[in-house]
């Protein structure tokens, strides 16, 4: 079983295999993580991201990390959150489930997730951290060779809110 680490910062500075960006559906950048992600990547993230014909919501793509310490970008559009009734709770774990398939198909043994849907959004924070932690375990009982995967929270909130998530879920 891999290792699921909680911890506050920065998801640009991260030197894994692969960080995941909380993208849109064009994939073409935005505000945000995915600004501060594009940022530090260079101008050539988004050649290549204009090659990917944008995403669906739930869904994942793969860019490499040019100018980033990571070696790769998993993109995926998080879900707006509207009332909780628009299948919400079902397109953010197929965000993280995907993410993480992708994650293994290019033989990465350390990802880092930001927290999807829960910045414009408006994906309720408790909720989120559920179904993320929740979609993590459960990849990571199935062994798909990725060992280490790390929620790099920006804010103290989003970090309490994936601590209270991780004992409720791991112990
Ligand atoms: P979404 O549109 O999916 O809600 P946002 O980028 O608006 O995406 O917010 C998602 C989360 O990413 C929020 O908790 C936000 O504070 C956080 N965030 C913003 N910049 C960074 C960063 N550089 N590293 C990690 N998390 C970040």
């Amino acid at each position: 079983m891999g290792i699921i680490k909680i911890q506050q910062g920065d998801i640009t500075t991260m030197a894994v295999d692969a960080i995941v960006n909380a993208a849109n559906t064009t994939l073409l950048g935005g505000g945000g993580v995915d600004g501060a992600i594009h940022q530090a990547a260079g101008p050539e993230l988004l050649v290549a991201c204009q090659q990917l014909h944008g995403c669906a919501t739930g869904e994942a793509k793969i860019t490499a990390g040019y100018q980033l310490p990571a070696k790769y970008v998993i993109h995926t559009p998080g879900p707006i959150w509207r009332d909780g009734s628009q299948s919400e709770a079902q397109l953010l774990h197929n965000s993280y489930a995907n993410s993480l398939a992708l994650a293994a198909a290019h033989h990465c043994r350390t990802v880092a997730f930001p927290s999807i849907s829960t910045g414009v959004y408006r994906y309720p924070l408790a909720q989120a951290a559920t179904i993320a932690l929740t979609t993590i375990r459960d990849f990571l009982l199935q062994n798909k060779g990725v060992q280490i995967v790390t929620l790099v929270c920006f804010d103290q909130r989003t970090l309490a809110a994936y601590q209270q998530a991780y004992r409720d879920v791991v112990g």
